[in-house]
């Protein structure tokens, strides 16, 4: 089955995160689990993960299905070294988190060089924050996103998600999620069908299938190859709505979350029906959820 959903509000306690996906007909989502623009939170309380886990299975959502994204601050691959301290501690927190909640992926931005240093030493920072990272956890996946590329980000070619892969030693906890608006603005045009076959032709050959553990479902405000990242509503932007059809008829990502951050989330109950709407062997799924 395909899992739909969009990246949900956890205002008023994370536990409302379930209620709020559910709300909008989503069968995944992803969430923050602390204030993404703050580097500190407080502990999550047993009782708060006990209410969590409650509404999930109220809701028959299942780990699996969600995507944790990490916060904004964290950059793994600093060249400072105080501040690439601060942020490995950081995200060991934020997969703690996940740990915590029984969640098996957490989502991040690879880092910034911030051109202070080349894109193989900021690399190498990103390889070691991610061992030391997983070394210091246990059950969760960190799942590299691509990026737009926009400012010094790095992750906006395929070759930089396999070469982080490359650098991490346990590769059963290591996976990547694919942004189609990144994707797209850096220059990998999925406008067509051919586009799109030709792009998870060259994902299969540089990072593999066996990695893919998400997709961010965006439409794109800015043209192929800008390098910007910003987000429109699905088939209102630069890339139309091929690509999306061909994402949920694709077999490769089946049960993976797929998850909507496009910038109208009034829109996102009609989204997630419209994408539903678009499969094409209806005999493996189920209707869409009414909201
Ligand atoms: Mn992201
Ligand atoms: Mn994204
Ligand atoms: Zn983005």
């Amino acid at each position: 089955m395909k899992r739909i959903g969009a990246h949900v509000s956890i205002a008023g306690g994370i536990e409302n995160a379930p209620l709020n996906a559910a709300a909008i007909g989503a069968r995944a989502f992803a969430l923050f689990t602390k204030n993404q623009r703050q580097w500190q939170a407080a502990p999550l309380s047993s009782a708060q993960v006990e209410r969590f886990r409650a509404n999930m299975e109220a809701h028959a959502f299942q780990p699996q299905h969600l995507l944790p994204h990490d916060g904004y601050l964290i950059n793994l691959g600093n060249p400072d070294p105080d501040a690439w301290q601060k942020s490995l501690h950081a995200f060991i927190d934020e997969m703690r988190r996940c740990q915590q909640l029984g969640l098996p992926l957490l989502n991040f931005h690879p880092g910034s060089h911030l051109r202070l240093i080349s894109e193989e030493t900021c690399l190498d920072r990103i390889g070691e924050a991610l061992n030391r990272a997983l070394d210091a956890t246990e059950g969760v996946t960190a799942v590299i996103e691509n990026t737009a590329g926009q400012g010094s980000n790095l992750g906006y070619k395929l070759e930089h998600l396999a070469e982080l892969i490359d650098r991490v030693e346990d590769q059963t906890r290591i996976g990547v999620c694919i942004d189609t608006c990144h994707a797209f603005t850096a220059g990998y045009d999925l406008r067509t069908p051919e586009g799109y076959q030709h792009f998870f032709a060259q994902f299969e050959r540089i990072v593999g299938y066996r990695h893919l553990k998400g997709m961010h479902l965006n439409d794109s405000k800015p043209d192929l190859g800008s390098r910007v990242d910003r987000h429109e509503s699905l088939g209102k932007g630069k890339l139309g709505l091929s690509p999306f059809r061909c994402i949920v008829n694709d077999p490769h990502l089946e049960e993976i979350p797929l998850i909507l951050e496009t910038i109208d989330e009034t829109l996102w109950p009609e989204e997630i029906r419209l994408l539903y709407s678009l499969i094409e062997n209806k005999e493996e799924t189920p209707p869409a959820v009414t909201p």
